[in-house]
């Protein structure tokens, strides 16, 4: 028997609690409204060549299964308004 098994269910329950890692403020396609403070409640567009054009509002913390993790480059380009596309 493992360790594990044998903590009160609360405690192993808390253990599956994950920290989503790739949604849309680390998406690629994701352009923040106020792009250096950007943090997870940040709303922006989404301009995935095959959903911009819906329009669609999303927030950082939103995710699809096109997501695509930006380049730290690509961060810095967006910050200084030099970001083409
Ligand atoms: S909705 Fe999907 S493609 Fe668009 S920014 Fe979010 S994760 Fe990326």
């Amino acid at each position: 028997m493992s360790m594990s098994s044998e903590e009160p269910e609360p405690q192993r329950s808390l253990k599956r609690v994950i920290w989503q890692g790739e949604n849309c403020l680390s998406c690629t396609w994701f352009r923040p409204n106020d792009p250096l403070n950007a943090d997870i409640l940040e709303r922006g567009l989404c301009v995935e060549p095959r959903l911009k054009a819906y329009g669609l509002v999303v927030s950082g913390r939103d995710w699809c299964n096109l997501y695509k993790e930006v380049r730290q480059k690509q961060i810095d380009l967006i910050q200084e308004g030099k970001f083409k596309g």
